[in-house]
């Protein structure tokens, strides 16, 4: 009767431990289950992380590259509006015969400059430019003064480099000195416009000669110096055919000289992406034979500005030496 209880007791306890032990056990797997199922979501964590890192990194090249796709868009429509306004406003023979000449002449030139077949075939007197032997480029900036104007103007100092600044009459009095300071480091002073506003200006021959004595008074009031050379807003195809032959006559006739130009940077469009200025000068600037490059340097023109630095380098390393226009060079004028 006594061993019973004791049996019991033993058996309870007995079953207490095994019941321990299986639970024990149990914990511990659990626990390292649990151990690998967070090492599991914290390395989910991780990669969710880097694949929001790579996927804001693409979206980013992506707008960047979109930016620039727009920017060329805008850069190719305005080459064909003008290449239109060129067709349209010449004699249709002449244009298609002049056209195909250039290009030829335009090939010629770039073959020379690389590989000369015939070293020793030039007549007396061949400018070193036919020669191939010397690469300028006319760096123009349109618009300014502004803010930029300082910071283009030491950018240029770096590479020693001269440039041509056609310059809208601005009425702030900072801007009014960097007239001066353009021509006080060598660089030409030129003319585009009082206004800028195409409308007024190509309204007659008057119109034009009215708004263009007040930049140039303005000019002459502010530094002394007499400039000669000017640019039409919008460049020579933008406007009337006949308005535009009598404004150029009377300018010839005054002694002003103006410059279009050959190489476009395409930065007259805020969608233009400093990248895109970058390509559009150094990659079409080898086609044509004395470059005269087609920039801003207006107030909001930072894509202009930060594609300088670059564009300086690349063509200096290619050689190029930046010279200001002044009336012995010839001309690029479209019509
Ligand atoms: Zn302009």
């Amino acid at each position: 009767m006594k061993k019973t209880p004791f049996i019991a007791v033993l058996l309870c306890a007995l079953l207490f431990l095994g019941c321990c032990g299986f639970l024990g056990f149990h914990y511990q797997n659990l626990n390292s289950r649990f151990k690998t199922l967070e090492t599991e979501a914290f390395q989910l964590k991780e990669d969710n992380s880097t694949l929001n890192t790579q996927l804001t990194e693409s979206t980013a090249e992506l707008k960047e590259k979109e930016d620039y796709v727009e920017g060329q868009k805008k850069y190719i429509s305005e080459l064909s509006e003008q290449i239109g306004s060129i067709t349209q406003n010449s004699p249709s023979n002449t244009t298609d015969s002049e056209g195909e000449e250039n290009s030829e002449d335009e090939d010629g030139s770039e073959d020379e400059s690389e590989e000369d077949p015939f070293p020793n075939l030039y007549a007396e007197g061949a400018s070193p430019q036919t020669m191939g032997k010397e690469k300028v480029a006319y760096l123009t900036f349109d618009d300014g003064p502004s803010n930029l104007t300082p910071q283009v103007l030491d950018l240029l100092d770096q590479y020693n480099a001269k440039a041509t600044f056609f310059v809208v009459q601005k009425n702030n009095e900072e801007y009014e000195k960097y007239l001066s300071e353009i021509v006080e480091r060598g660089h030409t002073l030129a003319l585009h416009s009082y206004s800028h506003d195409y409308n007024q200006i190509y309204a007659s021959k008057d119109a034009f000669l009215e708004d263009y004595e007040k930049v140039y008074d303005w000019v002459v009031e502010k530094t002394g110096y007499i400039p000669s050379l000017f640019r039409f807003p919008g460049g020579s195809t933008n406007g009337s055919s006949y308005v535009f032959h009598e404004i150029t006559e009377e300018m010839e006739r005054r002694g002003f000289m103006y410059f279009d130009w050959n190489v476009s940077s395409g930065d007259g469009s805020s969608l233009t992406t400093t990248e895109n200025i970058i390509d559009n000068i150094c990659n079409n600037i080898g086609h044509v034979p004395n470059p005269v490059v087609l920039m801003h340097d207006g107030s909001g023109r930072s894509a202009t500005l930060a594609a300088l630095p670059t564009v300086l380098k690349n063509l200096s390393d290619a050689g190029y030496e930046f010279r200001s226009l002044d009336k012995s060079v010839t001309p690029v004028q479209y019509r």
